[in-house]
């Protein structure tokens, strides 16, 4: 099943002939707030039914007459990997724009850090970039993983049954630059810094996370291309990981890392991620008004 969020926090059915609204599956008094959706997706597996049920009589309305919001707008936690594939590791390591802290560390033995919701944007909205001259900002394409069930101290062979589903997500970054470092959580939560959607696809159309192509675009140029099984830390790891620290709530998000090809956007660009089964999510870049 694929699961948008529109208009004000509606909750949608995707199909081929265009978005089902499914609000009413929820209780009545999470609609029109950010949490309907966080509500559906921890009580999924009673009311999976229901949506079904209400995505076959409501009308299909076309994707581009709503406004897309990410699927999930109100997540406790952000999660994200640091240095999760050993190409990006290699360009980042020696590069001036990081520190010496990168060398031989990658996320299986660094852990997470935190996104702040607030840095969500749906695939209606923008990525807007502040006026910083001479800063550089990158783009980082990433698989987004939204948890469905609480995970504490869970075992990583059996983490991937707290996922709920799958999303693009793009990690945009302000980069450090010589003689200026600033923290990480704050280079990466500028509004619309974490682009995620269109949708969200359920585990069960997308199968094993670990093999999933993923390309990123900016204009017509590709310039990033790599697998998920290409990730250090796998899926189940991360969460597994995560979940010796603090529970893993359902409706969080975990930003899996990136592979190498990251680069600068700028306003004017347009920058396009792809992963296989997931979908396809396309953000125009704007200067900060
Ligand atoms: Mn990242």
């Amino acid at each position: 099943m694929r699961l948008a969020c529109f208009d004000d926090y509606r909750i949608g059915v995707v199909a081929d002939d265009g978005v089902h609204d499914v609000t009413d599956a929820v209780d009545a008094r999470w609609h029109g707030t950010p949490h309907a959706m966080t509500q559906l997706i921890a009580g999924f597996g009673e009311l999976r039914p229901a949506v079904e049920a209400a995505a076959g009589k409501a009308p299909a309305r076309a994707l581009s007459e709503v406004r897309l919001l990410p699927p999930v707008p109100a997540p406790a936690h952000v999660f994200a990997a640091p240095l999760n594939y050993h190409a990006h590791v290699d360009e980042m390591t020696g590069s001036d724009m990081v520190g010496s802290s990168y060398v031989a560390s990658s996320a299986d033995q660094l852990g997470f850090f935190l996104k702040a919701p607030g840095s969500l944007v749906g695939a209606s909205g923008a990525i807007e970039l502040p006026d910083l001259p001479g800063r550089s900002f990158h783009h980082e394409a990433e698989l987004g993983v939204v948890i469905g069930k609480p995970a504490r101290d869970v075992d990583e062979a059996d983490a991937l049954s707290s996922v709920f589903g799958y999303t693009c997500l793009m990690d945009i970054t302000l980069r450090n630059q010589p003689g200026k470092t600033q923290e990480r959580v704050m280079r990466k939560s500028f509004e619309t810094f974490t682009p995620l959607g269109p949708v969200l696809v359920t585990a069960d159309e997308v199968g094993s996370p670990a093999d999933l192509d993923l390309e990123l675009w900016v204009g017509d140029e590709l310039r990033q291309k790599a697998s998920t099984r290409l990730m250090i830390a796998s899926v189940a790891r991360l969460i597994a990981d995560t979940s010796r620290v603090l529970t893993l709530r359902p409706g969080d998000v975990y930003a899996t890392g990136t592979p190498e090809g990251v680069g600068p956007i700028e306003p004017g660009d347009t920058v396009r991620l792809r992963i296989a089964r997931v979908g396809e999510l396309t953000m125009p870049v704007r200067a900060r008004g």
